[in-house]
C-alpha cells in the first residue's frame, strides 16, 4: 500500500478561502471584521516566523491583526496589566499569548487571565471544561487542525481505534476530548507507555494513529497498522531538515493517509487560530445565538 498524502497546505487554503467568505459575510451583518492581538514577549525567531505566518493568513481572511511585542523582562504583573487592558478594550476580540514565554512568566496564569470570550487559542481553563462538555467552538488550535486533517480523509471516527502518543495540555489531553467526541475508542500514550514497553503494541491497534512527543523518527513505520490514517504532529529539526515524529519513508508504505513534516499539521493550525478568532468576534457580537 502507497498512503495519499494528506498536503496540509491545500488543506489550509481550501480552508482559508470558507473563513474568507464568512468574514465578509460577518461584515456586512456586523459592520466591522474581527480584531486580533497576538502578544508576544521578546523576539524569539521561530516565535516572530510564526506571528510572521499569522500576519499573512489573516491578512488574506480579511481580519484584523496586531502584533503586540513586549520587553523580554516584563513582569507577570505588567504582563497580566497589559492582558486586562486588551480584555476591557471592545475594539478587541481576540487576545493570545505567544509562546514560548520567558521562564520567569507563568503561561497558564496570565492565559487564565484572557478573558474566555476573547480567547482564541483556546487555552483558559474555562474553555477548555466547554470543549470537553462540547460546548464552545473555541477549541485549541493544534488539536483542531489534526481533526480537520482526518475529516479531510473521509475516514468515520465512530467505533475505530484512535490512539495518541504524547499527552500534553496543548495537543494530546485535547485532542482526546476531541476524537471521544466522534465515538472513537481513543487511547493516550506517553512516556510511562514507552517505559512499559506498550508503546509498540498500543500504536499497532490504531486505526488512527496522532503523534505529538517531539522526538525524531520515534514511530517506526513496520509498527503501523496496514491502512492507518496517520497524522503527524511533531517538528523536529535534525541538521538543516525539519522532521516529524514518524517514520515518514517506511510509514508511508503502511498506512493509508499520512501527514508530511513540514507541511502537514502546522499549515492547518494557524488557519485554526483565526477560526477561533472569528468564534470569538461572533459570541461577542452574540451572532449565532
Ligand atoms: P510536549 O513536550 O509538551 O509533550 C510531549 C509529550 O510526549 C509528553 O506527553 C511526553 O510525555 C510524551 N513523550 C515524550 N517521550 C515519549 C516517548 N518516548 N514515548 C511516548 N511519549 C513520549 O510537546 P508538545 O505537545 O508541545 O509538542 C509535541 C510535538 O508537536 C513537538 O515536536 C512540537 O514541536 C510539535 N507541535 C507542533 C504543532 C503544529 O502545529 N504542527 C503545534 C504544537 C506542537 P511526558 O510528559 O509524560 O514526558
Amino acid at each position: 500500500m502507497m498512503a495519499t498524502i494528506l498536503d496540509g497546505k491545500a488543506l489550509s487554503q481550501k480552508l482559508q478561502d470558507s473563513l474568507k467568505k464568512e468574514v465578509a459575510r460577518l461584515k456586512g451583518e456586523a459592520g466591522g471584521v474581527p480584531h486580533l492581538v497576538n502578544v508576544m514577549i521578546g523576539k524569539e525567531p521561530s516565535a516572530c516566523a510564526y506571528a510572521n505566518s499569522q500576519k499573512r493568513v489573516a491578512e488574506y481572511i480579511g481580519i484584523s491583526y496586531d502584533l503586540e511585542t513586549l520587553p523580554a523582562n516584563i513582569t507577570q504583573k505588567d504582563l497580566v496589566a497589559f492582558v486586562k487592558k486588551l480584555d476591557a478594550d471592545a475594539s478587541v476580540h481576540g487576545v493570545m499569548l505567544h509562546k514560548p514565554v520567558p521562564a520567569h512568566i507563568d503561561y497558564r496564569a496570565v492565559g487564565n487571565q484572557i478573558d474566555p470570550s476573547k480567547d482564541m487559542e483556546g487555552v483558559n481553563v474555562a474553555n477548555i471544561g466547554k470543549m470537553i462538555l462540547g460546548d464552545t467552538k473555541i477549541i485549541p488550535c493544534t488539536p483542531a487542525a489534526v481533526m480537520e486533517h482526518i475529516h479531510s480523509t473521509g475516514v468515520l471516527l465512530r467505533g475505530k481505534e484512535a490512539v495518541i502518543v504524547g499527552h500534553s495540555e496543548i495537543v494530546g489531553k485535547p485532542l482526546s476530548m476531541l476524537l471521544l467526541a466522534e465515538y472513537a475508542t481513543v487511547t493516550v500514550c506517553h512516556i510511562a507507555t514507552s517505559e512499559a514497553g506498550k508503546l509498540t503494541e498500543h500504536i499497532g491497534w490504531a486505526d488512527v494513529l496522532i503523534v505529538a512527543v517531539g522526538k525524531p523518527a520515534l514511530v517506526k513505520g513496520d509498527w503501523i497498522k496496514e491502512g492507518a490514517v496517520v497524522i503527524d504532529v511533531g517538528i523536529n529539526r535534525v541538521g538543516d531538515r525539519i522532521v516529524g515524529d514518524v517514520e515518514f519513508e517506511s510509514a508511508k508504505r503502511r498506512a493509508s493517509f499520512i501527514t508530511p513534516v513540514p507541511g502537514g499539521v502546522g499549515p492547518v493550525t494557524v488557519v485554526m487560530l483565526m477560526r477561533n478568532g472569528i468564534e470569538a468576534f461572533k459570541l461577542q457580537k452574540r451572532i449565532g445565538f
